[in-house]
């Protein structure tokens, strides 16, 4: 028996070099690229032991293949702005893997884009888009561009220069974008617009995201903020908790936070905060939903504006101090590293029993361990916030089939995914010996499904 588990310890070690030796290299090929390297690191962490028990994918370097995207495209986005000036973005599209399904994920549009953020996004798309269970292969893209005080005028211009460059490498059975940060409905019509004149062909397929009218799905706007809801609310289950009558913290005030506060108050939970760039609002008696909206969706306004209309609220300057608020649950749903040691600290010491990642890769790895050494239940962002891109599948599906379900029947689907995504991570987790563990079950779910379909295409 001793002797057994001796072995089995040498052989964790040999794997754990081996996956230590392959992120060196990442960080050679990689430099300047803090998110990416973030993000292969976690992945590969944690797919220690799922390599002990199958050394095939090591010895067909399935891992060495994974971490290198198989195509990044950069490209240049000219546009004239409404005072005649030529202006000029850098536009990139990843197209990380394509085993098991065209290429899917979204678009940003935000002055943080680079290489490492679109591949680190790309790269989670993998995991992420392989739990849905749905056929997708993993991409992300988006520019630099900002579209903050930017008139309607210009997004429109902006899109269409964007789309000029990105037609050439996109289609509905090859890539299908989808929004992301700063890329709403809007933005999809006018790059559809765009790719449907310059493809003289109305290929519905190509774009995910799309308005109601022209081929979008229903229940695509809230899949995101929904999903995430829940798969948090079945985690709780399986302690005897639930949102119901919990006091709820969720950052951000986009697309994924309205939605996870619609969602988290429709069962029962008391929303107390959120936030954008500028700062967060706290509401003791509970956020007015409709005042986001209208300010958010309609009026493009800041979030302090809530503070004029609800004077019992208030508004702080700056967005980690959301995470002082004392909270039973807590979703991050505005960006990535928004959750550092320091916010989870304060999170713990405020009692907080559960944090669903909403946005992708929001909490720091050094967070992350605070969560788990303290027995927060914790749901990462690959699983969590994967109802989007499942919507997404399901918008593909419909407009190949020239059909539209209703919002219910996508809403169930939605459930049923994200029921799914839960049951097969937590039990992945239990198979590898880290009960509970949903960074590590989710990983492995998602890794194993792309892993085999890669071995069965062979070398390419
Ligand atoms: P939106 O652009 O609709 O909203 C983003 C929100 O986060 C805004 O309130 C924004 O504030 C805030 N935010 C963005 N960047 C920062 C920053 N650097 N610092 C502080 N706040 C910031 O985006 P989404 O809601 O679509 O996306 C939010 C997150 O969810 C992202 O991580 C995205 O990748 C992820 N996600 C989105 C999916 C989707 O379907 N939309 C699917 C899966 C994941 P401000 O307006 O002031 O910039």
């Amino acid at each position: 028996m001793k002797v057994m588990e001796e072995i089995k310890e040498t052989q964790i070690q040999n794997v754990g070099k081996y996956v230590n030796e392959i992120f060196e290299v990442v960080k050679e090929r990689n430099p300047n690229e803090p998110e990416f390297q973030q993000a292969v690191k976690e992945v590969l962490d944690s797919l220690v032991p799922v390599l002990v028990k199958n050394p095939t994918y090591m010895k067909q370097a399935v891992l060495e293949r994974l971490v290198e995207p198989e195509r990044l495209i950069t490209f240049r986005v000219p546009w004239v702005d409404d005072s005649g000036n030529v202006k000029v973005n850098r536009g990139f599209r990843v197209q990380f893997n394509s085993a098991i399904g065209p290429y899917k994920g979204g678009l940003r549009f935000h002055p943080s884009v680079n290489a490492s953020i679109v591949k680190f996004l790309g790269f989670e798309q993998i995991f992420k888009n392989a739990l849905t269970g749905q056929p997708i292969g993993a991409g992300k893209g988006g520019s630099d561009f900002d579209p903050k005080g930017k008139s309607d005028l210009e997004i429109m211009r902006f899109c269409q220069s964007f789309m000029t460059e990105l037609a050439k490498h996109i289609g509905p059975d090859i890539d299908v974008p989808a929004g992301d940060i700063g890329v709403g409905a809007r933005e999809i019509g006018y790059m559809f617009g765009q790719y449907k004149k310059l493809r003289g062909a109305y290929e519905a397929g190509v774009l995910t995201g799309k308005g109601i009218g022209y081929g979008g799905s229903l229940g695509r706007k809230e899949a995101t903020g929904y999903g995430v809801v829940y798969f948090v609310e079945e985690m709780l289950k399986e302690k005897g908790l639930s949102f119901n009558e919990s006091t709820v913290v969720i950052s951000g005030s986009g697309n994924v936070s309205i939605y996870a506060i619609e969602k988290a108050m429709q069962l029962g939970a008391k929303v107390v905060a959120c936030s954008d760039s500028s700062g967060y609002i706290y509401d003791p008696n509970g956020i007015n939903l409709e005042t986001v909206k209208r300010l958010k969706e309609v009026e493009n306004k800041r979030i302090y504006e809530y503070v004029k209309e609800h004077p019992e609220a208030s508004f702080q300057v700056g967005y980690s101090g959301i995470w002082t608020i004392p909270c039973d649950i807590a979703l991050p749903c505005a960006t990535q590293n928004e959750l550092d040691k320091e916010s989870a600290e304060h999170l713990v010491s405020n009692g907080v029993k559960a944090v669903g990642e909403g946005a992708n890769m929001p909490s720091t790895q050094e967070a992350i361990d605070m969560f788990m050494e303290h027995h927060v239940l914790f749901a990462p962002a690959k699983a969590a916030n994967a109802g989007g891109v499942a919507v997404s599948a399901l918008e593909m599906a419909q407009n190949s089939a020239r059909i539209a379900w209703t919002q219910e029947e996508v809403d169930g689907k939605l459930q049923e995914i994200m029921n799914t995504i839960y049951r097969e991570s937590m039990k992945a987790s239990e198979k590898y010996n880290v009960p509970g563990n949903l960074v590590v079950g989710a990983n492995i779910v998602g890794f194993i499904k792309v892993a085999d379909a890669m071995l069965s295409q062979g070398v390419i």
